[in-house]
């Protein structure tokens, strides 16, 4: 994805919504949504009224942005999402979160999904022992995560471990800091997704 040199949480007050695009920046008040909870530019303050494609838009920018994505693999995943069984909506999402990239991100692995992938790309990562280093491939039920014994010693990876080791986990991964390692112990379910998104939404908007 195109790095936009706007600051990033400028993108959370487009989106009106925390999207940790820097990470723990959005968790504190300098994250710009919380002093100005409105669109940025001249028309900001103005209260627009956005109806159905307008919210759709909306709705599907946000997910998009919050994981990190380019209009093409998004629509990639909702392909795909629409293939399975279920709800088109609730199978996106789920598929979202398997993703390796958000994965490290959930973990303390990185500092941001962004992050999670450059880390990933640079090869630092393992899958069942298997190297991987694909940010959009999707874990599994039974898999073990963990870094390449090379980057087991690297200072910075090591340093963000620390700094995050208190990080709460979704209960879908299991993560041994003594080994540093992640078990994915099932599927994430609906209700694992925390992110305040109306996926239906998305569907409607691809849907047309
Ligand atoms: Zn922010």
């Amino acid at each position: 994805m195109s790095r936009s040199r706007e600051s990033l949480c400028r993108i959370c007050r487009t989106e009106r919504v925390k999207l940790f695009l820097k990470g723990s920046k959005c968790l504190t008040e300098k994250c710009s949504v919380e002093r100005r909870p409105y669109p940025p530019g001249e028309h900001g303050r103005a209260r627009r009224r956005i109806l159905g494609y307008g919210i759709q838009l909306r709705e599907k920018q946000k997910l998009k942005r919050y994981y990190c994505m380019s209009e093409k693999q998004f629509r990639l995943f909702f392909k795909r999402a629409l293939q399975k069984r279920g709800v088109t909506g609730e199978n996106l999402l789920i598929m979202l979160e398997r993703r390796l990239d958000n994965v490290v991100f959930l973990i303390g692995f990185s500092h941001s999904r962004a992050h999670a992938r450059q880390l990933i790309t640079h090869g630092h990562f393992r899958i069942n022992g298997r190297k991987a280093s694909i940010p959009s491939m999707l874990v599994n039920k039974g898999d073990v995560l963990s870094f390449r014994d090379k980057s087991k010693k690297h200072e910075e990876l090591k340093a963000i471990v620390e700094f995050n080791k208190n990080k709460t986990v979704p209960g879908w991964l299991e993560v041994d800091r003594k080994k540093v390692e992640t078990n994915i112990l099932s599927f994430p379910t609906r209700e694992d997704v925390t992110f305040p998104v109306e996926e239906h939404l998305v569907v409607e908007l691809y849907s047309k």
